[in-house]
């Protein structure tokens, strides 16, 4: 059986593990190149995304999730992890970096300080019925995207908060906190088929 990795370097890693063993899945946590050489696809947990960044230098871990990406791997991003799945980051700090591998811009914290926290209503037509329930939790945007990037999903306002590209998946909310399945299963699906 494929085994799904959940990068442990920060963040909220148990939810992510939670979702993937209620969907069967043998998962691992990845905070070491070897780890990371390992898996079949990778989990990025939100949390603070220059933080996963400078970790997974200090940890020598990112050199190696690159690569994965690069040859393929399916990867699914939540919030800081759509963050460090993004080509560009519009405002990193500190000469932030990301793993890239999905052809977007994002915008960290892109919901202001007075509504850094909401959940709305999302319909995602490629997930059916119901609308996904998602948490946004100081969440970042696709600010801009290539051609090859599908949106999964944007809010009434336009703004768009999930994507998907080749193998890479990624939403600026959490449905690992709301009790929403269908997206790590559509990451699964991709691990299965790779
Ligand atoms: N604001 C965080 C960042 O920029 C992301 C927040 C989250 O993952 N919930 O990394």
């Amino acid at each position: 059986a494929p085994v799904v990795g959940v990068l442990a370097l920060q963040g909220d890693v148990r939810e992510h593990e939670r979702v993937l063993h209620a969907l069967g899945a043998e998962v691992v946590r990845v905070r070491r190149a070897a780890e990371a050489r390992e898996i079949d696809g990778l989990v990025i947990p939100g949390g603070e995304s220059s933080v996963i960044d400078k970790l997974s230098r200090a940890f020598g871990v990112r050199d190696a999730i690159v690569e994965r990406i690069r040859e393929g791997m399916p990867a699914y991003g939540t919030c800081a992890g759509m963050i460090m799945l993004a080509d560009r980051i519009a405002d990193g700090i500190d000469g932030q970096q990301s793993f890239g591998g999905l052809d977007i811009t994002v915008r960290r914290n892109a919901f202001g300080p007075q509504s850094e926290s909401f959940e709305a209503d999302l319909d995602v037509p490629r997930l059916g019925d119901p609308p996904i329930h998602a948490a946004f939790i100081r969440a970042p945007v696709v600010a801009d995207l290539g051609a090859g990037v599908d949106v999964l999903a944007a809010l009434p306002d336009g703004r768009i908060v999930a994507v998907e590209q080749g193998a890479l998946l990624a939403t600026a909310f959490h449905p690992e906190v709301t009790g929403e399945t269908r997206f790590h299963e559509r990451f699964l699906d991709r691990v299965r088929a790779a």
